[in-house]
C-alpha cells in the first residue's frame, strides 16, 4: 500500500487561509508542525509502537482509545485545558469548541468574528507547538505533561511574538 505524497483528506484548505498561514510570524517550528496536521502527517500510536515505544493504542495522557488526530490535537482533555486556558488569555470574548478549534487546525478557515486572524494562527501556531513538546516529553521520555508551564510558555512565546517590546527573565 503506497501513501500518496499530499493530503488527501476530504476538507479542502482555505485558499485565503493558507495565504495567511504562510505569512503569519509564527516560529518555523509552529509552522512545521502545524503543516504536518494539514497535510495529514501526524504520528500517532502506531508509530509509536513501530518504534518500539508502545505497545497501547490508548492515549497516555487519560487513558481514553482513540485512532483520531482530533483528539490527539485538541480533544484530550488534558490538552484542551491548556487550550482553553491560552485562548481564553488573547480571546477572553469568545469560545473556541473543539470542533470549532479543529476546525481551524485542518481547514484554516475561521468564525467570521476573528477580526485578526494573523493573530489567531500565531496563538494556535504556539499552543500547538508548546503541546507537542509537552506530548513527545511525556510520551517518549516520561516527563509529565505539566499543563500550566504549557499555558505559562505558550502565553509567553505568543507575546514575544505579537509584542514589540522584548521579554525579560
Ligand atoms: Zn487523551
Amino acid at each position: 500500500m503506497s501513501t500518496p505524497p499530499f493530503s488527501t483528506k476530504s476538507s479542502p484548505l482555505s485558499p485565503a487561509g493558507t495565504d495567511i498561514f504562510w505569512k503569519a510570524p509564527m516560529t518555523p517550528e509552529a509552522r512545521t508542525i502545524w503543516y504536518k496536521i494539514l497535510v495529514g502527517k501526524v504520528p500517532l500510536r502506531h508509530f509509536l509502537r513501530q518504534i518500539g515505544r508502545s505497545t497501547s493504542s490508548l492515549c497516555h495522557l487519560c487513558t481514553t482509545s482513540f485512532k483520531d488526530t482530533l483528539h490527539f490535537q485538541v480533544g484530550c482533555p488534558t490538552k484542551n485545558d491548556v487550550w482553553t486556558s491560552v485562548l481564553g488569555y488573547f480571546f477572553p470574548h469568545l469560545h473556541f469548541s473543539i470542533d470549532c478549534l479543529y476546525t481551524i487546525m485542518t481547514t484554516l478557515t475561521w468564525p467570521s468574528t476573528i477580526w485578526n486572524p494573523s493573530h489567531l494562527l500565531v496563538v494556535i501556531g504556539t499552543t500547538l507547538r508548546c503541546i507537542w513538546i509537552g506530548h513527545w516529553q511525556s510520551s517518549i521520555h516520561n516527563i509529565p505533561f505539566q499543563r500550566q508551564h504549557l499555558v505559562k510558555r505558550a502565553i509567553r512565546e505568543t507575546l514575544h511574538i505579537l509584542t514589540p517590546l522584548p521579554l525579560d527573565d
